[in-house]
């Protein structure tokens, strides 16, 4: 299989330098250009990164040398045969007409960023629940005008890193015939969710703050598009479930929990039933074996003090949505503890495992 030119916008960030550090050996994709502000631009990688890589890796040999290009200077991505899309601007209408552009010159886009989650062409995808949405990719590309001669661009993205924690499980359920018409949930956030430098170390330490901009609402819409269908070439919310969501962030380095009570619709199944359709839940990535598909997407702990960050935000390496504590809730029908790698499986794994999906269905070629 041929090896495919990739580049990663805002690869000196949080989300950016786990690309690097998830990219090293990847069998399908070699890292051949980086991007990021006009500030590190010229520089050559290991010196932009200088005092501010935060991985416990080194910095791989083959990207140390590499000039990092300004964001901006979207002609200097043309080798790519796509890019993971990670930079932050202040102005998210800036990052979604920048991402627009590299899809114009024919670069499929595979993003990070919020700027485009809420497009009715642009498809908000986790391979395990909706991989049926990359159907809008042709529409996308017939509306912008992207798919002429050899050139093939489009954007993707990946929904808010915590999302995946509580909906994939939800997901589940609903597909083993349980739908969930109510979901009240509140996130514990890392700080790395934050980027870097981040939350100032004093506002954290000893600390939580009960706040995160735009958070509570990414919570609780998100979820009802990647849950929602294509109807006449747009999507289409799914309308039978409601959201409230608190998201508050809270003194751990990296891994999301999330506290969630949850109501079905009409049947209610019993404890047992709910953890055996966790435990033995696939979907598409692992039935075809993409390579950072965790092999058991959904782990569920009898242990009554687990999930916890440290222990369990590594599972199928950082994969994986870890579960505990499934009971009986006296107000909706059941509560349980969730968790997962938020810069892994909310950030650059789940980026990958999407361009991943994006190959082997013939989108990127
Ligand atoms: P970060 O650590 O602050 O990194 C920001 C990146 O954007 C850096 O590479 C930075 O380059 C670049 N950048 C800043 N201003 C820019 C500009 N004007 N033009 C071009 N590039 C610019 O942030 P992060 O946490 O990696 O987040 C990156 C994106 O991923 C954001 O959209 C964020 O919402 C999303 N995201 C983050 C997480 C997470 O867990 N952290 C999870 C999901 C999604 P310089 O180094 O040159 O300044």
């Amino acid at each position: 299989m041929k090896k495919f030119k990739v580049g990663v916008l805002g690869a000196t960030g949080m989300v950016g330098q786990n690309y690097i550090r998830l990219l090293e050996n990847h069998p399908w994709f070699d890292v051949v250009y980086l991007a990021a502000s006009a500030n590190s631009a010229g520089m050559k990688y290991s010196d932009a990164v200088a005092g501010r890589w935060v991985m416990s890796t080194l910095i791989p040999e083959n990207i140390k040398d590499i000039t990092v290009e300004d964001v901006a200077n979207i002609e200097k991505a043309k080798n790519c045969d796509f890019v993971f899309s990670a930079f932050e601007m202040p102005d998210k209408k800036l990052i979604k007409e920048t991402e627009e552009k590299y899809a114009s010159m024919g670069i499929p886009v595979v993003s990070n960023a919020s700027a485009n989650r809420k497009i009715d062409d642009v498809p908000m995808l986790v391979p395990e629940i909706n991989p049926d949405h990359l159907d809008i990719i042709k529409i996308q590309q017939k509306n912008h005008g992207w798919d002429q001669g050899e050139k093939h661009g489009f954007i993707v993205v990946k929904p808010n890193c915590s999302i995946q924690s509580y909906l994939t499980p939800i997901y589940a359920l609903e597909q083993a015939g349980y739908p969930v018409v109510k979901i009240f949930v509140t996130t514990l956030q890392a700080v790395s969710g934050a980027g870097y430098p981040g939350v100032p170390s004093l506002d954290m330490i000893d600390n939580i703050v009960p706040y995160i901009g735009g958070e509570e609402e990414k919570t609780e819409t998100e979820p009802l598009k990647i849950l929602g269908k294509i109807i006449n070439g747009k999507f289409v919310n799914k309308k039978d479930l409601k959201i409230s969501a608190t998201c508050t962030r809270v003194p751990v380095s990296d891994g999301h929990t999330a506290i969630v009570n949850i109501k079905f619709k009409n049947k209610i199944p019993n404890q047992e039933q709910i953890i055996n359709i966790w435990k033995n839940f696939k979907s598409v990535p692992q039935k075809l074996d993409l390579p950072f598909a965790p092999i058991q997407p959904i782990i569920y702990k009898d242990e009554e003090n687990r999930p916890q960050p440290k222990k369990d935000r590594d599972s199928g390496k950082g994969m994986a949505v870890t579960i505990g504590r499934l009971r009986k809730c006296n107000i909706f029908d059941y509560k349980f503890v969730a968790l997962s790698h938020n810069t892994v499986r909310g950030a650059a794994g789940g980026g990958i495992l999407n361009a991943e999906l994006l190959v082997k269905k013939g989108h990127i070629i």
